[in-house]
């Protein structure tokens, strides 16, 4: 019976003028950005769905090789070739290596430094002292004061020059690096969203680990999103046709020394974890902006991250630890 029906439906599909089922599809990946990327489409074929989550990998992954801090890769100049010429020379890198860092310093500017790429040199110390933890946490530890000290001191924005028509990056200050993940998933999402309208599809919702972004609704209703808390329960609940909902989150990614969590936001103020929120979420109509701001208004106040939030046109949600949510 089982036969007869898998060979009726062979017969189907080869039928022509025989349309192909539309539906929901979904497909999840770990392969970039060190996060579960889910891509969902409504309202697709197979057909459609297989070459519209083609084109998002696609992207994703020459992004991804773009932006990596730590590996190189044959026949590229990424971020790692800028960080190792640093004080030595100018890489000539991809246009979207440019752009990003173009806007990450307009960014600088708007958030009074507290969103800063050039903060390398202290996030990496942050960086080894969460990787020793996670191994063995019994021996975990928190960076030396003085270590982050010295490091702070390469830090300084000026040193990243851009040269847009010689089409390089250098880094000024030898010990100085970039890094660019506190916006590296919203431009990815933004640029694979681009890939996407290139091609004629919407309806498809990309996950970059809590970066949403929606490139159309989901065939005639909205999207509805979820605001997480800690627990793994909802905040909030969105409703989204276009735009897009990045979370920076104290619960994402931490080490514990002395029952004390230290996350990965890193002020530049104190060279720790920014304290205050549980997360900060950004819905606004272009993901690399609300990634950017998500981080950024994670290391202020609520009061200076409304002023931001409201000069720039975006909507920000303020979770607090005793579970309450605000937003502008
Ligand atoms: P996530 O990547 O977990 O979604 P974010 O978008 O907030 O969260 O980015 C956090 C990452 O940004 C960190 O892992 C680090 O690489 C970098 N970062 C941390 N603090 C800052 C800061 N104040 N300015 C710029 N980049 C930062
Ligand atoms: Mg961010």
């Amino acid at each position: 019976m089982k036969r007869l029906i898998a060979a009726a439906a062979a017969l189907l599909l080869l039928l022509p003028g025989c349309a192909e089922k539309r539906g929901t599809h979904t497909e999840t990946r770990y392969d970039y950005f060190d996060t579960v990327v889910t891509v969902t489409a409504a309202d697709m074929t197979d057909t459609e769905f297989r070459t519209a989550a083609d084109a998002v990998w696609d992207e994703l992954g020459r992004l991804h090789r773009l932006f990596d801090r730590y590996h190189e890769y044959a026949g590229m100049n990424n971020l790692k070739t800028v960080n190792d010429k640093a004080g030595t020379e100018p890489a000539e890198v991809d246009p979207a290596l440019l752009d990003l860092c173009d806007f990450a310093v307009r960014m600088y500017g708007e958030t009074d430094g507290r969103l800063n790429v050039m903060l390398g040199s202290v996030l990496d110390l942050w960086h080894e002292a969460r990787e020793r933890a996670l191994a063995d946490p019994a021996s975990a530890s928190l960076p030396d004061d003085a270590a982050l000290s010295e490091a702070a001191a390469h830090t300084d924005i000026a040193a990243l020059r851009i040269d847009r028509e010689a089409g390089t990056l250098y880094i000024a200050d030898k010990d100085a690096s970039l890094d660019l993940g506190a916006v590296a998933k919203g431009y990815a999402a933004e640029k694979a969203a681009e890939r996407l309208t290139g091609l004629g599809y919407d309806h498809v919702l990309l996950d970059l680990g809590g970066n949403i972004r929606a490139v159309g609704d989901k065939a005639g209703v909205p999207w509805t999103l979820g605001i997480r808390a800690p627990e793994g329960d909802c905040a909030a609940l969105r409703e989204v046709s276009s735009g897009t909902l990045v979370t920076s989150g104290s619960y994402q990614r931490y080490f514990t020394v002395d029952g004390q969590n230290y996350h990965h936001i890193i002020d530049p103020r104190t060279n720790y974890p920014a304290v205050g929120f549980v997360s900060v979420t950004v819905e606004a109509a272009d993901s690399t902006l609300a990634d950017a701001l998500s981080t950024a208004l994670f290391c202020m106040t609520e009061a200076e991250g409304r002023a931001v939030a409201e000069r720039l046109g975006v909507t920000a949600f303020w979770l607090y630890p005793d579970g309450t949510l605000v937003h502008n």
